[in-house]
């Protein structure tokens, strides 16, 4: 679609870059822009001062208007926003084409693209991937669900560089087939999540399948076949279907945790199918320094050692973050209930954990459960992050290891992981200079 001139609603800018690259893609090409948001330009402020220098925007914040949509000949659609939406089942059924920022990117991607999905481990994988594809030799644009839009980057794009794009579940689902399908595509797992907004696991198990269902038949796929799920999505491969890598071709990684060996051989597998050998794949991994927020080591206090975890939203990820250590550790977890299923994690508290203090919306519920198990982790239950790692503190010992890794989103408490992650970090600065405050 041409879209000068058009007239072309976003509805979500959000706070991620998706809405922000489409806004200004948008503009770029001459489309006449609406942008509307539920929240406030108080909450939407950085992405908002991104688009200072975009003039002629017309702007609904802190709810939607009817008017953004009535005229709207396109809407450029959120990825959390629910397909079932009054405003957009109304703008629908009025005419409007719906579509997403993704969408318009793979469009008009000149290159060859791929995709990682899974309930875990996405943004890690796509790294890892993108370093090795860079060790390799080729030019590689890392974007998507990552936070990063790469529409602004099109104009740039060559037809022999390589795209590496996260794709959410939220973002999958509304993908439809385009010009283009994806070339090569990664799923690292699949286990209940986001079932508060997909309804059931059947629902986000068909978003995650939908990458593979737009893929062509000259393409690759790497599906993690040692997750039961994902092993029986095989027959829905309509290309290659790569192995992945065996271990003995992983070398030692910088970052923690046996779970992210199994997501550089997804990596290195997917990177092959392209055309990159040993040397790069031992290249492209060994310079992958992880990314913030996952089990990132934020230093020594106190002579404890301090990670931070703050993007493990799942019971998964805080079950691998356990997994990571052979130390005594102290654990802080809790936050929005998402609806998922605690019964595994609880049992790996209990047999990994010194101690743990729970704290936020599901607090009660994990204490609750850890209390029916017998285990010599301590506990307790209190309302805040700080006041948890106060507690961990004041348990632990020299040597030991201090975890935020909360198991649950931050939404009760936070504005999102980022603002969690910071808070934590600053109590944490805090203990270093007057420990007793906490
Ligand atoms: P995603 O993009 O799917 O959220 P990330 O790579 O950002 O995944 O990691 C998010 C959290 O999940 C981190 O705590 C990380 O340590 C953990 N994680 C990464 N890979 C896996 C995996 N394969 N299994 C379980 N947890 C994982």
């Amino acid at each position: 679609m041409d879209l000068a001139g058009r007239r072309v609603t976003v509805m979500g800018l959000g706070r991620h870059g998706g809405g922000v690259g489409a806004v200004r893609f948008l503009a770029a090409q001459g489309a006449r822009v609406t942008v509307t948001d539920r929240l406030s330009a108080d909450l939407l402020s950085e992405s908002l001062s991104e688009l200072d220098d975009c003039p002629g925007i017309t702007w609904h914040l802190g709810g939607h208007a009817e008017r953004a949509f009535r005229d709207a000949e396109l809407i450029v659609v959120n990825p959390a926003v629910r397909p079932d939406d009054p405003w957009l089942v109304a703008a629908a059924a009025a005419g409007s084409e719906l579509t997403t920022e993704i969408e318009l990117f793979l469009a008009r991607a000149p290159a060859r693209v791929a995709a990682v999905t899974g309930s875990n481990g996405k943004s890690s994988t796509a790294a890892m991937l993108a370093s090795i594809l860079e060790a390799a030799g080729r030019r590689v644009w890392l974007g998507g669900n990552i936070g990063r839009s790469l529409l602004g980057a099109l104009d740039r794009m060559r037809p022999d560089d390589a795209v590496v794009l996260e794709l959410s579940s939220f973002q999958l689902q509304r993908l439809r087939p385009t010009g283009r399908g994806i070339d090569l595509a990664v799923i690292t797992n699949c286990v209940p999540n986001h079932l508060d907004w997909h309804g059931t696991f059947a629902a986000y198990c068909a978003a995650k399948q939908q990458l593979l269902r737009l893929q062509p038949a000259d393409s690759f796929a790497v599906l993690n076949v040692a997750d039961p799920v994902v092993a029986t999505w095989r027959h829905e491969v309509r290309g290659q279907l790569q192995p992945a890598c065996p271990a003995t071709k992983i070398p030692s990684l910088a970052i923690a945790g046996q779970h992210q060996r199994e997501n550089a051989s997804l990596a290195a597998a997917a990177a092959e199918a392209w055309g990159a050998d040993g040397a790069a794949i031992e290249t492209g991994l060994q310079r992958f320094a992880g990314l913030p927020h996952r089990l990132e080591r934020i230093g020594e206090i106190g002579g404890r050692e301090f990670y931070n975890d703050s993007l493990a939203t799942t019971p998964e990820s805080t079950r691998a973050a356990l997994q990571a250590f052979d130390r005594p550790i102290w654990l802080l977890a809790g936050g929005y209930d998402k609806g998922a299923d605690f019964d595994e994690l609880v049992r790996a508290i209990a047999a990994r954990a010194s101690g743990v203090a729970f704290y936020g919306a599901v607090g009660d519920r994990l204490q609750a459960a850890l209390e029916r198990l017998p285990t010599p982790c301590g506990s307790t239950r209190v309302p805040t992050l700080r006041e948890a790692l106060g507690w961990c503190w004041s348990q632990s010992r020299p040597g030991d290891v201090i975890l935020l890794s909360p198991a649950c989103a931050s939404y009760d408490q936070f504005r999102d992981y980022a603002d969690r992650a910071e808070q934590f970090r600053r109590a944490a600065a805090q203990l270093a200079t007057k420990p007793c405050l906490l």
